[in-house]
């Protein structure tokens, strides 16, 4: 199933914004929230995403996007060189649609990191 551009308000993210279901949140602000994905794929993976109904994948985010989509990716820096991740390195991972295996239509970002990650493709 495609991912919509129309916001759900029924998705997990959304779901998790309202507190409706439990996240283990290691940071938050008035625009962000980022919490340890439920599946990690690696010793530290961490979902970052904006509050409010963003756009639902990176399909569809224009100009007008940029501001808070640079504040979001100085932000995921952030997070991981407080997770310990700078010396090492870490990825950040952006999955748009169903050939990246996107599951969630609310724009993220996913810090991965804490051990050698191995090539993209
Ligand atoms: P994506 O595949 O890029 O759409 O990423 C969605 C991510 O959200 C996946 O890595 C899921 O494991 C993660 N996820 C789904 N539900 C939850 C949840 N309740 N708490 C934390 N992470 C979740």
């Amino acid at each position: 199933m495609p991912i919509d551009v129309r916001y759900d308000p029924e998705n997990v993210f959304a779901r998790i914004l309202r507190g409706d279901i439990p996240s283990d949140r290691v940071y938050e602000d008035t625009e962000f929230v980022a919490f340890r994905d439920i599946q990690p794929s690696a010793p530290v993976h961490i979902v970052l995403i904006p509050r409010g109904q963003p756009p639902t994948s990176a399909a569809s985010v224009g100009d007008s996007d940029a501001p808070w989509l640079g504040r979001m990716v100085v932000l995921a820096s952030r997070i991981a060189r407080e997770q310990g991740l700078t010396p090492g390195g870490y990825r950040l991972v952006v999955n748009c649609g169903d050939d990246a295996g996107q599951t969630v239509g609310h724009f993220h970002l996913h810090i991965l990191g804490g051990w050698i990650l191995g090539p993209v493709a």
